[in-house]
């Protein structure tokens, strides 16, 4: 249904993307928890001022990586051919790197604490629930999936759990092609309906 003005457009925004910025601040406060007990008062006793100094430490290779998932996100939910997938793509590609505040504290955890299974299973159990739209969930996994192929699998997938081993990066290009398989069927599928 075409929404009719900018508030439930901006609504429907905020439904969106809070849920995923919740979970992924919560799954990676937890997981630090869990693997460093210790950090419990570090994590509640953070200053904002903390949070922005994290900015200066972001390099030009890490703000390149950024623009790189946001570019190629973009290229993956575009393919839905649905506005709202494509900038929830874009939007989960670049900010699940939101896991490395931890780590740029300077609590002794994994950068990409968050880049789980565990994490993709939780974030995925949730849109499902509050959306029962089996499109945005499937454009969330594929979301997911391209983000860490993009990271080359260096990545703590059962994290917290088991930091090791990585994902064999053999599966890369595997999983590359799934994703935007994936989203490209969501795209024929609407453009099929359109023409019927
Ligand atoms: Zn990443």
């Amino acid at each position: 249904m075409p929404l009719k003005n900018h508030s439930e457009k901006i609504s429907k925004a905020l439904k969106l993307f809070f849920p995923f910025l919740i979970t992924i601040t919560v799954y990676t406060s937890l997981s630090t928890v869990y693997l460093r007990p210790e950090s419990v008062n570090t994590i509640l006793s953070v200053k904002m001022h903390q949070v922005t100094d994290i900015t200066t430490k972001i390099t030009f290779e890490m703000k390149i990586d950024s623009f790189k998932h946001g570019a190629l996100g973009l290229l993956l939910g575009s393919l839905t051919l649905n506005p709202w997938y494509t900038v929830f793509t874009v939007f989960t590609s670049v900010l699940i790197d939101l896991d490395h505040t931890p780590y740029f504290l300077g609590i002794p955890v994994p950068p990409r604490v968050s880049h789980s299974l565990f994490f993709l299973l939780l974030s995925t159990i949730i849109y499902q629930t509050m959306f029962k739209e089996g499109k945005l969930t499937v454009t969330w996994i594929t979301s997911f999936t391209l983000h860490i192929s993009l990271d080359n699998l260096r990545v703590p997938i059962l994290s917290p759990f088991l930091l090791s081993p990585e994902p064999p990066q053999k599966l890369i290009p595997f999983l590359i092609t799934a994703a935007y398989t994936a989203n490209l069927y969501l795209g024929l599928k609407k453009l099929r309906k359109k023409k019927s």
